[in-house]
């Protein structure tokens, strides 16, 4: 009764009356402590299509994607119903960006480097060699201005864009021979993809382009010499340890990779500011459940691989993690020059990443050191 007399104080019970002309149901029912509780389910006022780059039901990114639609339903109480597609299934999986871009779908799922080759400028959003970590990424787009640069450049392609997935460090690869030296590396046939390729290719490698299902069977029969993927956990579900046994750390191409959420820029802006806000956590929630996941499946994983199917988990050597890294930058600089946006994106990213190691040395790399003390 207090609490009703208080609502009506507030004038809030003239507006649950109105708000309640909307809804298409309201059941009530006796709870358990004895209390009433109101179940409300929103009317649907908006069926959305996800479209995104993953396989259907693709491990972690596809169940990533399914999380959205999810959560953005039961936290709409229904206003909101998405379909999710896996890559292939409503438009090719690299078709993602065009198709919310386009207007086809209303949204989509996947990573902005795969549009390199419509704005170079969407590398910096994804993966940078020797770039920063997720953490340090999760940050620059959070509270950075990594967030705002991204929200410029997308809206040229009628997009908004958010974070929503980060896989963590990722491993170098799958290597059929030991790599002791540079010298390795030179004329190594290796499916990596990216600005990774680019530099692997400015040391002397050659870059192989392979889609997922060709990856095992390339590297199983020689045809290349080494292939990266992503981690453990999703490398031992493509069966890379049965085509090669050395498996080289760090992923020193992709640091922590960060998937996307992009949504149709009108769509986005005719959504009320509530159903917004329920986006923009659906997301947030996707970016540390994608991370989460990874980081406890990886660790079972690399444990099995080591345990159980002879993998030989070996450091890259330091001279070449120190060519790499020099290479790395060389490249980086050149995506930096090749338009004034992706210039003005890589002084950002560079200047927050150069302060922002000076707190991770004396943070978490002091740490992290302090534990193998
Ligand atoms: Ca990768």
């Amino acid at each position: 009764m207090r609490r009703r007399t208080f609502l009506t104080a507030l004038g809030v019970g003239a507006a649950a009356t109105a708000i309640t002309g909307l809804i298409s149901s309201c059941e009530k029912k006796e709870s358990e402590v004895g209390g009433p509780a109101v179940i409300i389910r929103g009317k649907t006022e908006f069926e959305w299509r996800m479209v995104t780059t993953w396989p259907p039901h693709f491990p972690v990114f596809g169940e990533a994607a399914e999380r959205i639609a999810a959560n953005v339903e039961r936290m709409s109480a229904g206003r909101i119903k998405i379909k999710v597609y896996g890559g292939g299934e409503l438009v090719p999986p690299l078709g993602t960006f065009d198709a919310v871009r386009q207007g086809t779908v209303e949204c989509g799922h996947s990573a902005a480097y795969y549009w390199a080759g419509t704005s170079p400028a969407t590398q910096f959003f994804a993966a940078v060699p020797f770039g920063m970590n997720a953490q340090q990424s999760t940050a620059w787009l959070m509270a950075g201005g990594g967030q705002e640069l991204w929200d410029e450049l997308y809206a040229q392609f009628n997009l908004k864009p958010f974070p929503a997935g980060n896989t963590g460090v990722q491993m170098a690869g799958w290597f059929r021979k030991e790599i002791k030296s540079m010298d390795d590396l030179k004329g190594l046939k290796m499916r990596i993809p990216g600005l990774g390729g680019k530099v692997l290719a400015k040391v002397g490698g050659t870059v192989v382009l392979l889609a997922a299902s060709e990856v095992f069977p390339a590297l199983e029969r020689g045809v290349i010499d080494a292939a990266e993927w992503v981690g453990p956990y999703h490398d031992m579900r493509l069966g890379l340890h049965q085509a090669a046994k050395n498996y080289y750390y760090p992923g020193w191409h992709e640091p922590g990779t960060v998937l996307e959420l992009i949504i149709a820029k009108e769509k986005w802006e005719a959504l009320p500011d509530e159903l917004q806000a329920i986006f923009e956590a659906a997301a947030a929630e996707a970016h540390v459940w994608t991370l989460s996941e990874l980081e406890a499946k990886n660790a079972g994983a690399l444990k099995d691989l080591v345990q159980n199917h002879g993998v030989k988990v070996r450091p890259l050597p330091d001279d070449v993690l120190r060519a790499l890294k020099r290479a790395s930058e060389e490249t980086v600089a050149e995506v930096a020059r090749q338009d004034p946006f992706s210039g003005k994106v890589y002084d950002s990213f560079s200047k927050f990443k150069k302060e922002n190691d000076l707190w991770q040395d004396i943070s978490e790399r002091a740490y992290q050191r302090a534990l193998t003390l």
